[in-house]
């Protein structure tokens, strides 16, 4: 018993009807189910108890469950609805985000305007911000787990998949080399990293958004690695050119290798670039 359930607690089938898969990932499967007495529509994700190999693996599935509690409230965070157990699996029944991964808006868009990308951009790093205030590391920031409520302009950014987030405390350092080869940070790498390792991340995925493609790529893993390490970032490539200097300096500031001078959340939300682009959106609104 991973969650502490009891006997007589609600299964997951007494609540809900599953439907369609909408996702999956290492652990498990995410599935849409609708909740029988209402008929509200929400999101599941399904946890193989078999693929839970070690007591770490367990401790994760427990920390995931707990650190979407903790999160909860904000409204770029994907709301955790109940939890159930069986014999099989663990089951985390989330809000739908129907709009699906911030990922493929970005395939199908190639990449964003500065105005756009700064209007998600912001978002991100709120919701960031939001977590290292209550002491959360996500450690796997990436545009699959950022989704979306709906398709279209209404749809409300949420993060997810807390499956590799921690709890820190001040100035703690952690070796877990965890995360996604394009978007981990150099010192995660080096297995000597705190919170500040998520910047890092978010720095990939604003360059990915003005650019549509990662500043550091290669054929394999290690290739990859190797230029994260390097950290050599391109601004020469079309349509670095073109873009202006604000943001760029913001891809920059976040893209430090010295952990001590990467810019914090707050010196992002201050940054010209975002402060810029935020007043020209409130102007043609
Ligand atoms: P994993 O830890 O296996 O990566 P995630 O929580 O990221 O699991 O879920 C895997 C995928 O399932 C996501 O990238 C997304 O496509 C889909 N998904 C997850 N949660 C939801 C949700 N609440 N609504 C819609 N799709 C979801
Ligand atoms: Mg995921």
């Amino acid at each position: 018993n991973i969650l502490g359930k009891a006997p007589g607690d609600p299964k997951l089938d007494d609540i809900y009807t599953i439907g369609k898969q909408l996702g999956k990932g290492a652990f498990g499967i995410v599935r849409q189910a609708t909740k029988k007495v209402n008929g509200d529509v929400l999101a599941v994700k399904s946890i193989s108890k078999s693929k839970l190999m070690c007591k770490e693996d367990v401790k994760d599935v427990q920390g995931e469950v707990a650190i979407m509690n903790l999160v909860a409230g904000h409204q770029n965070v994907v709301t955790l609805k109940s939890t159930h157990e069986d014999k099989e699996s663990v089951h985390l029944v989330m809000e739908l985000c129907a709009g699906g991964e911030l990922f493929d808006t970005i395939v199908e868009a190639g990449n964003f305007t500065e105005k756009k990308a700064a209007q998600v951009f912001r978002k991100m790093v709120e919701v960031v911000h939001h977590c290292q205030e209550l002491g959360v590391m996500h450690r796997d920031l990436k545009p699959e787990n950022f989704l979306l409520t709906s398709k279209g302009p209404e749809g409300e950014l949420k993060l997810t998949d807390f499956g590799l987030g921690v709890f820190f405390k001040h100035n703690e350092r952690f070796k877990d080399l965890v995360g996604s080869p394009y978007y981990v940070a150099p010192e995660v790498l080096r297995k000597n990293y705190g919170h500040e390792a998520d910047m890092w991340s978010l720095g990939v995925i604003l360059y990915i958004l003005l650019s549509g493609l990662p500043p550091f790529w290669g054929d394999t893993e290690e290739q990859i690695f190797k230029m994260v390490l390097r950290g050599h970032v391109d601004f020469k490539t079309e349509p670095w050119p073109k873009l202006s200097d604000a943001a760029k300096d913001c891809v920059k500031k976040l893209l430090e290798q010295d952990v001590s001078k990467r810019a914090t959340a707050v010196q992002i939300l201050k940054h010209d670039w975002l402060v810029k682009e935020g007043i020209a959106l409130d102007v043609s609104l």
